[in-house]
């Protein structure tokens, strides 16, 4: 579980300069996928590099699973978000010239897992993926759809238990996004913490269970989903 209490982000070093979040309290909880939803600007990158360990707070803290997590250094962020958190982007940020297994594989290299364990293992995700059959395809060659997916393979490979997804659907047609979609929603069915950002109210209420509304910083809304 990931606790966020009171945080606060100010971009500027001016006391009156804006916060990008403003004094956000919160929980989210494995096996539930969390929809964060608002205008462009309305803080919702921010929060989620927050979480990511991305990007230090103003103010506040940050649990996970009770653990204060706010002062950890550099060194101790670094191994938070290369054992717990899998990120998922919008533009994909994947090595287009690499091939999917050796993209895919790129987390546990830098995890220092050896070249046989990381190839049996990528294999495994990626089949689960329906990627197999692209294995040394080149990411380049490869449709929109089928990258975000590829990198959703990454964001996996080291088993995350936390799954951050900015607008991972933003740069896909209706059919890709909603195969994509598809994909995150069995990640939180299979226990995973998932928090994604999307402009979709369609993917939103579709398969989130709980949607968070920012505005200027704030939680101005949230809906516990009854859908399902
Ligand atoms: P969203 O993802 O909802 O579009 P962001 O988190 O990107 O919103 O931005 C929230 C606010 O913080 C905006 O006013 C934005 O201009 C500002 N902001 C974002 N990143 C930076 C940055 N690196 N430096 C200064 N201001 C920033
Ligand atoms: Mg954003």
């Amino acid at each position: 579980m990931i606790r966020l209490d009171s945080i606060v982000k100010r971009y500027g070093q001016d006391i009156n300069d804006p916060l990008a979040v403003d004094n956000v309290t919160i929980e989210f909880d494995y096996g539930k996928l969390y929809a964060i939803v608002g205008k462009s600007g309305s803080g919702k990158t921010t929060l989620l590099n927050i979480i990511a360990g991305l990007l230090s707070p103003t103010s506040g803290y940050i649990y996970l699973d009770g653990v204060d997590i706010s002062n950890y250094n550099e060194k101790e962020k670094a191994a938070y978000r290369n054992k717990k958190i899998g990120y998922v982007f919008q533009s994909f940020y994947l090595e287009p010239k690499m091939s999917v297994l050796d993209n895919v594989c790129l987390p546990m290299i830098i995890a220092g897992e050896k070249k046989n364990v990381r190839e049996e293992k990528a294999k495994v995700i990626l089949e689960q993926l329906g990627l197999l059959e692209y294995l040394g395809k080149k990411v380049s060659k490869m449709s929109g759809g089928e990258q975000q997916r590829v990198a959703i393979a990454r964001a996996l490979i080291n088993d995350a238990s936390i799954i951050l997804a900015d607008e991972p659907t933003g740069n896909l047609d209706t059919q890709n996004g909603l195969a994509v979609m598809e994909e995150i929603k069995r990640l939180s069915n299979a226990g995973k913490l998932v928090i994604l950002v999307t402009h979709n109210l369609e993917h939103a209420h579709k398969y989130a269970d709980v949607i968070l509304e920012l505005s200027d910083g704030k939680i101005i809304r949230e809906e516990i989903n009854e859908n399902y």
